[in-house]
């Protein structure tokens, strides 16, 4: 059936489930798992032609993790553990999708799964207690839970650029990058985006394009990934000391297996200083900053220090000292954004064919049909790729027309920003649960308590013999509350970014993810469950 053809179904013939879930990336497969073991009778609704989320749509050149790949896998199968390889310390798209796709076979996933079916509404209906979703192509289905799995960065953003639509060449967002692939080689290409996204595909394709022309608006702090391939005894050693890899994870604030020196960094001398920055240098990943000093991450003088020594290592790497001063971040902190990790990101900017031009010096005027023109010239491109981000976390559900008691949308009722409890559930929204608000850092460990903690909601719910559980306006208003004090003092909302909505014009400003650290939001997590779901309704 094509997207086109209208389904329509009779009351009867509507399907009716315990739990609908709306995605099936990294945490609807999971949830799904989880749902089926505690004798739930549930059916994932994705939009994509093939299950992973995010690990389908980033297809682009270059994507790839940058947590180490047996950190992210999931851990609540032993047998998966065992048998699956991970082939590189970071592994990369192709192999991501490849995993998630076995884990759907493994585990049966795909009879309660039905692909290319975006769901474009869901609506509490009061007289029956239960959600109905309708998908694009008119297909309905009923559920007495619902489970948004859309993902944290999964509604694309493209800036309303003037002549956006005039352009006679390829344009793809990287979030969206096509199936069939891009031909690049030999085309001249512009890239906007120079963040995490922009980076690995900026590296990776200027290894095959004619000409490379890059607009870059804030320069950003970029590490070293230093990827190799797993070995033989490596891969023996991962396999052996998996609990004690995911019990690092679980101990530390962003559920890395980086911990942080317990050391202010301006407590030891500047030649220890340099000496610990050097040799966190060498290491793969994030080690270099999540194992360093821990004020290295705080606004202040050790921030500085370190964001000081990124600059140089930039400046010793780019040839032309006028492009490698363009390419020192100088209007953030530190840690303030998230720091994309590349491999030979900054040599790009030595070959002859790469241009990188200021777009706040000379910004985007309008994209014509030949390219790109800024305030000061007109570049002929033959590809326009978009690494312009994402509206994240609520844009993924404002893609949904939600609509809770009394008809009130989620959209309306986040408008000026998300308005949760434990980042989970939102008052007047009953027995909807939005996985995709709470968790951040390395993604897989700190969803995977998280949906556990939903499922067990659900269940306890059903052994209760309750039907209904709400967020209460209290619990409600003293989270978000929680979260406005708290979020505003850390360092990932002191710039302008996706973390705080600052990157989509108009968006309100505020915390988007979870304000405290993952160990934090578990235990406060659990003891909520040990007090009877305190802080929610339940009917
Ligand atoms: P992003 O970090 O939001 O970067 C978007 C880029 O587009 C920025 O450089 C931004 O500039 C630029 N931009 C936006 N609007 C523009 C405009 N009107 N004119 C010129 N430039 C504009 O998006 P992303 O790179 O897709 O990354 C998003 C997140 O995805 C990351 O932070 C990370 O959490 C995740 N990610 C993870 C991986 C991984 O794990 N390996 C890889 C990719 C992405 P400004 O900085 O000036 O706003």
């Amino acid at each position: 059936m094509t997207s086109t053809q209208q389904q329509s179904q009779t009351a009867e013939e509507i399907e009716q489930y315990d739990v609908i879930i709306i995605g099936a990336g990294v945490t609807g497969l999971y949830a799904l798992w989880r749902l089926r073991q505690l004798g739930f009778s549930a059916h994932s609704f994705e939009e994509g032609s093939g299950v992973g989320g995010t690990w389908f749509w980033n297809r682009y050149p270059g994507c790839r993790f940058d947590s180490e790949s047996y950190t992210y896998g999931y851990s609540f199968s032993e047998e998966l553990l065992q048998e699956w390889d991970w082939k590189e310390h970071y592994s990369g798209q192709p192999e991501n999708e490849r995993y998630l796709n076995y884990v759907a076979d493994k585990f049966d996933l795909r009879r309660d799964i039905r692909l290319n079916s975006r769901v474009m509404s869901a609506v509490f209906d009061e007289n029956e207690n239960r959600w109905e979703v309708v998908m694009e192509d008119g297909y309905r289905a009923r559920g007495q839970f619902l489970v948004t799995s859309v993902g944290i960065l999964s509604a694309g953003y493209v800036p309303e650029f003037e002549g956006k639509d005039s352009f006679k060449g390829v344009s793809c967002h990287t979030g969206r990058w096509p199936q069939e692939g891009v031909d690049l080689a030999g085309k001249r290409v512009g890239v906007i985006g120079t963040g995490a996204s922009g980076v690995q595909l900026i590296t990776e394709i200027a290894k095959e394009v004619s000409h490379l022309t890059v607009f870059q608006r804030t320069a950003n702090f970029c590490a070293p990934l230093r990827n190799s391939p797993i070995d033989d005894e490596t891969q023996r050693e991962i396999k052996e000391n998996f609990p004690e890899i995911f019990k690092k994870c679980l101990e530390t604030p962003g559920s890395f297996v980086h911990e942080f020196d317990p050391r202010s960094a301006m407590s030891v001398t500047p030649e220890e200083r340099l000496e610990q920055y050097e040799r966190l240098w060498q290491k793969s990943g994030f080690a270099k900053w999540l194992s360093n000093f821990y004020d290295v991450m705080m606004p202040g003088e050790a921030n500085e220090d370190y964001a000081e020594f990124f600059r140089n290592k930039i400046r010793e790497r780019v040839n032309d000292p006028v492009v490698a001063e363009m390419l020192v971040p100088k209007t953030h902190m530190f840690g303030s954004k998230r720091l994309p990790c590349e491999s030979g990101y900054y040599e790009v900017f030595n070959q002859d064919n790469v241009l990188l031009v200021d777009v706040r010096e000379a910004p985007i005027e309008r994209i014509t049909p030949a390219g790109i023109k800024t305030k000061d010239a007109e570049y002929n491109l033959d590809v326009i790729v978009f690494a312009t981000g994402f509206d994240a976390v609520t844009g993924s559900l404002n893609r949904v027309d939600i609509r809770g008691e009394g008809g009130q949308t989620l959209k309306d009722k986040f408008a000026n920003g998300p308005r949760t409890y434990m980042g989970v559930q939102s008052a007047g929204f009953p027995n909807l649960f939005t996985i995709n608000q709470a968790s951040v850092g390395n993604f897989v460990r700190a969803a995977e308590p998280l949906v556990d903690w939903v499922t067990e909601a659900m269940a306890y719910v059903r052994d209760n013999e309750y039907s209904l559980i709400s967020a209460s306006p209290q619990a409600e208003e003293e989270w978000t509350q929680h979260v406005a004090d708290a979020g505003a003092k850390i360092l990932r909302s002191q710039a302008d970014s996706w973390f705080v909505g600052a990157n989509i014009p108009g968006k309100a400003r505020g915390l988007l993810t979870a304000p405290d650290t993952a160990p934090v939001m578990r235990a406060k997590r659990d003891d909520v469950a040990a007090n009877g779901y305190e802080g929610f309704l339940l009917q």
